[in-house]
């Protein structure tokens, strides 16, 4: 019976780079997926450019009931480690927005690197693992595919989203058996669907600011045929995709524009007045009234302005886990070790990426995360 020093469930950006760091320290690995090729979020992530990391990180861009619970695996494999590592595997790379970064040629390049540090490495792909056992100190990975051993074990399980990409709750299912709480599962930086908006508006994109329980969203926003989306929206669903206040004309005080407008320009209509900050359609959207804006006394500009500057979204709903990048909760971080990623409640077992109540803002904090985990419970498992 082959005993491995550690069994890897998940052969995603975190269980690989757990990988590169028990080979680097000679133990005996075997990585288990249930799929048929690694990493496949990895693959198709950042529009298949994949932005594996951003110099912001810090635990001010996670979400989850304890964020600072990434300050030690940050320290320890820092987004600068990452860009280390990417240069030494020779991944050509951009950087998009100050300290964001991007394959040049495409995902496949973080993939291939991380594959070449695990050479000869045995994965076993198409395995669904169904369950952990422990008993005196080895543990038995079931899965359909027959039992594998091994000393410790590594969940890194990821998330349930995208599962056409062939996902599973079973990280989830184990911890919980071993005495691990569940924070609840909900998807997350994705569109929201709402009756607010006119479906034809869908295809509009502009710069908006999303207010959503006094954090300030600065970025594109598009209207799509159910409701909006875009990068300030799928950030907001990170703290409440339920209720938002949006601006969508942030660099102007809409009222002091309208006024200005209705003393020089008093023929014009509203929505054309309205139109030259926003838009066209969506200023016709807003508005509704073809009266000149001479027309309308100052309280009516008052209730248009803060339309625009102000919108109050109240029945926002996620569009669930088939198109949301992640998921938000997860495993409790409660029980594990930030420093090792070691269960506290059962000795061996490890957790590692986004199966775990940790979730990052978008820009290449989720990647990182995964590397970050993975890179401390590959240090430590075995
Ligand atoms: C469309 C999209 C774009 C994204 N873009 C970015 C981006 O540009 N930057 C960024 O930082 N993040 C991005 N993300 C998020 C990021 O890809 C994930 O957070 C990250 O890949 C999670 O890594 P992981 O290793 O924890 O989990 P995963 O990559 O999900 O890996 C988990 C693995 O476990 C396997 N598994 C699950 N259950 C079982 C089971 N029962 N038996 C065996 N195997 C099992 C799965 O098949 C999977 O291969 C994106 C996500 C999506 C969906």
């Amino acid at each position: 019976m082959k005993t491995y020093d550690t069994i890897i469930v998940g052969c995603g950006a975190a269980g690989l780079m757990a990988a590169t760091q028990l080979v680097r320290r000679k133990k005996s690995v075997l990585i288990l997926d249930m799929g048929d090729a690694p990493a496949r979020k990895v693959a198709i992530s950042g529009g298949s450019k994949c932005n594996f990391t951003n110099m912001r990180a810090d635990y001010t861009h996670y979400f989850g009931k304890n964020p600072r619970f990434v300050m030690s695996a940050l320290a320890q494999f820092s987004p600068r480690d990452t860009l280390n590592w990417a240069k030494s595997h020779n991944i050509k790379y951009i950087e998009k927005e100050t300290g964001r970064y991007f394959c040049r040629d495409g995902a496949k390049d973080v993939l291939n690197a991380l594959l070449s540090d695990i050479k000869n490495t045995p994965i076993k792909y198409n395995t669904n693992v169904i369950d952990v056992e422990k008993e005196n100190d080895f543990f038995t990975i079931k899965t359909t595919n027959g039992d594998f051993y091994s000393q410790s074990v590594i969940i890194a399980t990821g998330g349930i989203s995208y599962p056409h990409l062939q996902v599973s709750n079973i990280g989830q299912m184990i911890a919980k058996k071993f005495n691990h709480k569940i924070e609840p599962p909900r998807p997350a930086l994705c569109a929201i669907k709402t009756k607010a908006f006119d479906s034809a508006l869908s295809g509009i994109s502009l710069g908006a600011e999303i207010i959503v329980d006094k954090h300030k969203i600065v970025d594109d926003l598009l209207f799509t045929y159910f409701g909006i989306g875009g990068p300030a929206v799928y950030r907001a669903t990170l703290i409440n995709p339920k209720e938002m206040i949006i601006n969508f004309a942030p660099d102007t005080d809409v009222f002091e524009f309208l006024k200005n407008a209705k003393q020089t320009n008093g023929k014009k209509s509203v929505t054309k007045v309205a139109a030259e900050i926003l838009p066209n359609k969506l200023a016709h959207f807003l508005c509704e009234d073809a009266r000149n804006i001479a027309d309308f006394k100052d309280s009516e500009l008052k209730q248009i302005a803060a339309k625009i500057n102000h919108f109050e979204i109240t029945d926002g709903t996620a569009i669930g886990f088939t198109s949301a990048e992640v998921m938000m909760g997860g495993i409790s971080v409660d029980k594990i070790s930030s420093k090792t990623m070691e269960s506290k409640i059962c000795p061996g077992l490890f957790f590692a990426g986004e199966v775990m109540d940790i979730t990052g803002d978008l820009g290449g904090f989720n990647i990182q995360w995964a590397f970050s985990s993975g890179f401390v419970a590959g240090k430590n498992a075995g």
